[in-house]
C-alpha cells in the first residue's frame, strides 16, 4: 500500500510538469518516489511469500533515482538521459517484481498470484520499452510529453496497472486469508491431524474414486492405552503433549496420500487409499512399535505410553465409512481385551 502510495504521488508529480521546461524538484520527485514505491512494492512481495525482505532497498533505489536526478535535471540537464536510466531501472525493479511473483506459485494462491506477476510484467515490458523508444528518438525532439506518444501511453497503461496490482495484493491476501481458513477449519487444534469433518469429507471421495478404480480402502482406529491414568497420574497438559507426540510419530510414519485425523478424544484415524488390510496392518504395527518404543520426559518423569490399533479395509468392511471404521473400531475393542499394545485385523475373526 505505501508502495503504491509512493508511486501515485510520484505520478501525479509527473502530470504536473506536463509543459516543459517544468520545475526541476517535481520531475526529481516524479522518479524519486515511484522508485522507492516499486522497492516497497518488492518487499511486500517477499515479505508475503517468504517472511524476509531487505528493508534497505527502497532506500537504495529512491537514493539512485535522487542522484541521477539531481545529475541529469539539476547538474548537466540531459532530459532524455534522465528518462532512459529511470524507465530502464523502474521496468527491471518491476521485472524483479514479477519474477518474485512468479516462481514457485502455491496452489490455492495462483490464481493471484500470476494476474499480479503479469501486471508487474506487462509495467516491465512496457518501461522497458519506453527506454529503448526515448533512446532513439532524435535529439531534442524529445519533449516530456509531446513529440512522443510514448509518454502518455505509459503513463496511462502504468496507471491502469497500478490500480490492477493494487486489486492483484488484495486478491492474494484474500486468498492467504481464505487458505488459512480452510486449514484452521479442516484441522485438529490439539494435534494439527485432520479434524472429524474434513476425516468424513475426504472418505467420501476417496469411497467414491476406489468404487471407479476398484482400488481396496483400508482405515485405522488408533486408541491411545489407559489414557485416563495417564490424565490423572501426570495431569491434562501432559495428556494434551503425550497425543501431539503420537500424532507426530503417526504424520511420520504415513504416506504422503494417506489421511491422519483425530477421530474424538485419544482416539485416531488413518484412511490408507489403494492399500489392502494386511499392509494396513504392517504399517499400523511398525507405528505401534514406534510409539510405545518413545520414552517421554515431563518434569523429570518418565512417561511410556502404547497405542492400541484395529484394521480394516473395504474388501471386508464395504466402502461405507461409517461400516470401514466400525469394523476397525471392533478390531480395536478387540486389540484391548487381547491385553492392548497390539494391532488387530478385523478379517482375522470375522470368519471364526
Ligand atoms: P483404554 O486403554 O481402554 O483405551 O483406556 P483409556 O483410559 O484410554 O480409555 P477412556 O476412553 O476411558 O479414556 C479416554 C480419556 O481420554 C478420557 C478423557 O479424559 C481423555 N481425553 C479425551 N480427550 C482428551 C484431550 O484432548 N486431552 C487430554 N489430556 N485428555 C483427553
Ligand atoms: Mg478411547
Ligand atoms: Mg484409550
Amino acid at each position: 500500500a505505501m508502495g503504491s502510495l509512493c508511486i501515485g504521488l510520484g505520478l501525479s508529480f509527473s502530470y504536473s510538469q506536463m509543459e516543459p521546461p517544468g520545475d526541476a524538484w517535481a520531475l526529481v520527485l516524479g522518479a524519486t518516489l515511484p522508485m522507492a514505491g516499486v522497492g516497497l512494492q518488492f518487499n511486500g512481495i517477499q515479505t508475503f511469500k517468504t517472511g524476509r525482505c531487505n528493508g534497505y532497498l527502497p532506500w537504495l533505489l529512491a537514493g539512485l533515482a535522487l542522484i541521477l536526478g539531481i545529475w541529469f535535471v539539476v547538474l548537466h540537464p540531459d532530459i532524455q538521459a534522465r528518462a532512459v536510466a529511470n524507465s530502464l531501472i523502474f521496468g527491471l525493479c518491476n521485472a524483479a517484481c514479477a519474477h518474485a511473483l512468479l516462481i514457485r506459485i502455491e496452489q490455492p494462491l495462483r490464481t493471484a498470484y500470476w494476474f499480479t506477476g503479469a501486471t508487474f510484467a506487462i509495467l516491465s515490458t512496457l518501461f522497458l520499452i519506453r527506454a529503448i523508444i526515448v533512446f532513439f528518438s532524435p535529439p531534442n525532439s524529445y519533449g516530456l510529453y509531446l513529440q512522443t506518444p510514448i509518454n502518455p501511453i505509459s503513463f496511462f497503461i502504468g496507471s491502469m496497472a497500478q490500480m490492477c496490482l493494487a486489486f492483484g495484493f488484495v486478491l492474494m491476501l484474500n486468498y492467504r486469508l481464505s487458505a488459512d481458513l480452510q486449514k484452521l477449519a479442516a484441522s485438529d487444534a490439539l494435534t494439527g491431524a485432520l479434524n472429524r469433518r474434513s476425516l468424513e469429507q475426504e472418505a467420501v471421495r476417496l469411497s467414491a474414486r476406489c468404487t471407479r478404480t476398484g482400488d481396496s480402502l483400508a482405515i485405522m482406529m488408533i486408541d491411545v492405552d489407559h489414557f485416563k491414568s495417564i490424565n490423572d497420574r501426570y495431569g491434562h497438559q501432559t495428556g494434551d503433549e503425550v497425543l501431539r507426540r503420537l500424532a507426530a510419530v503417526a504424520q511420520k510414519t504415513i504416506r504422503s496420500d494417506d489421511y491422519f485425523a483425530r477421530y474424538g478424544g485419544e482416539e485416531f484415524c488413518i484412511l490408507l487409499p489403494s492399500t489392502i488390510e494386511k499392509d494396513a496392518w504392517i504399517l499400523a504395527d511398525r507405528l505401534r512399535q514406534t510409539y510405545a518404543g518413545m520414552v517421554m520426559e515431563f518434569g523429570g518423569e518418565i512417561l511410556r505410553s502404547t497405542i492400541s490399533i484395529g484394521v480394516a479395509d473395504s474388501t471386508h468392511a464395504g466402502l461405507e465409512f461409517t461400516a470401514l471404521v466400525a469394523a476397525a473400531d471392533q478390531a480395536m475393542y478387540r486389540a484391548k481385551q487381547e491385553g492392548r499394545n497390539r494391532v488387530m485385523m478385523y478379517s482375522a475373526y470375522l470368519f471364526v
